[in-house]
């Protein structure tokens, strides 16, 4: 959905959407919720409210998919790009709020909504805190068997400590 900055009315406007959002970057599983308010400073834009929805991620460690249900405040000011392109001292002044970008006096919420979910996507997603991962040497799902290579899923970092105590004893 594209809003026309211009035509924000005074007390803003009250959405609620869902949509169909596809990206190449993660796979959203749709229709994706939001509710938002969209309010008009100046040449700022201000959205604020609630965002949920389902993306299909990977687990870093067993490369099983999964999914998870994301759901997280929305808090974004958006700033007019041409504005601070050419105007040196533009100041961007919104520390605690996340920031973006419109142009063309337009500001797409399919784009809003993207942003929001990849920002909420774990960067090494796990399809369990406990996962045991995949054996690097047999290819053995740890989860569902047990194999004899004798890789234990200790951190690397943890590793090199263990081997220190041995050294030691
Ligand atoms: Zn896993
Ligand atoms: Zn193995």
């Amino acid at each position: 959905m594209k809003i026309i900055v211009s035509e924000i009315p005074e007390e803003g406007i009250e959405l609620d959407l869902t949509e169909d959002i596809r990206d190449d970057v993660i796979r959203i599983a749709s229709p994706v919720h939001a509710s938002l308010k969209i309010e008009k400073r100046a040449s700022e834009v201000l959205v604020t409210g609630e965002i949920s929805g389902e993306v299909k991620l990977q687990c870093s460690r067993c490369l099983k998919n999964f999914s998870v249900n994301i759901k997280s405040p929305v808090e974004v000011v958006y700033h007019p790009a041409d504005a601070v392109g050419r105007d040196e001292n533009y100041e961007l002044q919104s520390d605690e709020l996340d920031m973006g970008f419109y142009r063309n006096d337009t500001l797409d919420t399919d784009e809003l909504l993207k942003e929001q979910l990849l920002l909420n996507v774990p960067m090494k997603p796990l399809c369990s805190p406990e996962c045991k991962g995949i054996c690097p040497k047999c290819g053995t799902d740890l989860n569902a068997a047990q194999c004899n290579c004798g890789f234990s899923e200790i951190d690397p970092r943890l590793k090199v400590l263990e081997q220190l105590l041995k050294r030691k004893e």
